[in-house]
């Protein structure tokens, strides 16, 4: 699609898009009601989503926006509204909590036109182009995108459903995010909470060091100024952001976080709730650990993990498979050289969805894509620093590298920060929900 006829078809969405908030809709959108979706634009064809997450919720909005009512998108999602991970680390301190962080697919259907099916997909027919879901239906598609996050890898001592329990990894936010709220409520002064960081690629970079600040925080500003925020981390260092969070635990919270790198965990045992790892034996009162990623079942179990056994290797100037035509793989899910982020997954989505609106219609991809990621970390419970990046195409390498210069991270933290990431989330996520 090129910039005339994207602006073509943001002209006719705006007009749409008034009309469609004036009635207020909440039913099934009839194609007369979509707003901003234009009508047949000569582009047909069907497209089924797995997953509604950061990258699903967007892929499914923009095929819609950009392809119009003959592409007929269809998102599968297991879960009734999306948790979102972003700021779920603000559920630990109490300045969110996990309802607040919840997103409804209602939108999708009423001003795109996206057809919604609550279900867990299985298995992808790849000869046959159709996905099965749990429930025993099959969903034909002529193209399908598969955006369904990360799964995680079980560490030793956690293989029982009762060990997780007692540690929780709040990867992936929901329950477990709660809870690990009400296990720091529980911390005495002067006892441990000990979190474990897994070797790259996982997702969001900074989180895990955003969590140690914000748990410092809280624990600080609480009556337990004595308590000990422990961070074994897989890595060599600091993954993100390492001025901020160097300044943090060397300074800020200096005697309160003790960070470790390059350490690796051979067990956990829950019930004595001790760590065996390479710097010997370390228990705590609450133990976070966030186990190595791989990208979500539906991919490892449809050969599409071609990446390490782990990731989909995919072609960034369509987000198709490697390992099969047809199929696009976006997000965290994904093996590229960008960051796995909810905003990078945003990104990947609208290349992905402008490249198969241009597939369908008998065109080439853009053969130069350009994305950008921004990143917020709290610090505090009222400061923050930031990341941005963007990366290009580069044709040698087939890939997308950091346009040089561009990769910024915030001089220091601030209250401004603080105020602009939440700025920056509303919008990141009414692009993708609304
Ligand atoms: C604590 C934390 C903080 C973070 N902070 C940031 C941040 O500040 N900025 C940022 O950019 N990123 C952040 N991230 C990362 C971000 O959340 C992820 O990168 C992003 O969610 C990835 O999007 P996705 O679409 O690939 O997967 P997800 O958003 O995880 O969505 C996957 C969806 O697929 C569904 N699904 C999976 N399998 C199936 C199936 N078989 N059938 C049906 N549905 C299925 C799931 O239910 C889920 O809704 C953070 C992550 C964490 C854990």
């Amino acid at each position: 699609m090129n910039r005339r006829d994207f602006f073509r078809l943001a002209s006719m969405a705006g007009v749409g898009a008034s009309m469609a908030s004036l009635s207020g809709l909440a039913r099934a959108a009839t194609p007369a009601q979509l707003g901003t979706v234009p009508t047949n634009i000569g582009i047909n064809g069907r497209v089924v989503v797995i997953g509604g997450g950061m990258g699903g919720a967007t892929v499914a909005k923009y095929l819609r926006l950009w392809g119009g009512t003959g592409v007929s998108v269809t998102l599968v999602e297991r879960e009734t509204a999306y948790s979102s991970n972003i700021l779920s680390n603000l559920v630990l301190n109490g300045q969110r909590t996990m309802t607040s962080l919840q997103f409804g697919y209602s939108n999708l259907a009423t001003r795109y036109g996206v057809k919604l099916v609550k279900g867990d997909v299985v298995g992808i027919d790849q000869a046959g182009h159709s996905v099965a879901l749990a429930d025993g239906s099959r969903l034909p598609y002529d193209r399908l995108v598969v955006a369904p996050g990360v799964d995680f890898d079980i560490i030793p001592g956690l293989e029982t459903a009762a060990a997780q329990a007692k540690v929780p990894h709040a990867w992936k936010a929901g329950p477990q995010t709660t809870q690990l709220r009400n296990m720091l409520l529980t911390m005495k002064d002067s006892e441990r909470f000990v979190m474990t960081i897994p070797a790259k690629p996982y997702r969001c970079p900074p989180g895990p060091y955003e969590r140690a600040c914000v748990v410092a925080d809280w624990l600080k500003k609480n009556g337990r100024p004595n308590a000990k925020v422990i961070v074994l981390d897989a890595n060599p260092s600091i993954t993100a952001e390492p001025l901020a969070f160097g300044n943090a635990f060397n300074v800020l919270y200096k005697g309160m976080v003790e960070y470790y790198p390059g350490v690796s965990i051979n067990s956990i045992d829950a019930s004595t709730m001790s760590l065996n790892t390479s710097l010997g034996n370390i228990s705590g009162k609450v133990i976070n650990a966030i186990p190595a990623h791989r990208a979500g079942k539906v991919i490892v179990d449809n050969a599409l993990a071609n990446v390490g056994g782990r990731w989909a290797g995919v072609d960034v100037l369509t987000y198709q498979s490697t390992a099969a035509p047809g199929i696009h793989v976006i997000g965290d899910a994904s093996a590229t050289t960008q960051p796995k982020a909810g905003h990078i997954a945003n990104q990947e989505a609208k290349i992905c969805a402008d490249a198969i609106v241009r597939l369908l219609s008998g065109r080439s991809p853009d053969p130069s894509p350009l994305t950008n990621s921004a990143c917020y970390s709290p610090i505090t419970s009222d400061t923050a620093s930031w990341l941005s990046a963007v990366f290009g195409y580069d044709q040698a390498t087939g890939t997308m590298l950091p346009v040089p210069g561009a990769t910024v991270e915030a001089p220091s933290r601030s209250t401004d920060n603080y105020k602009e990431m939440f700025k920056w989330f509303n919008t990141l996520m009414e692009d993708s929900f609304a």
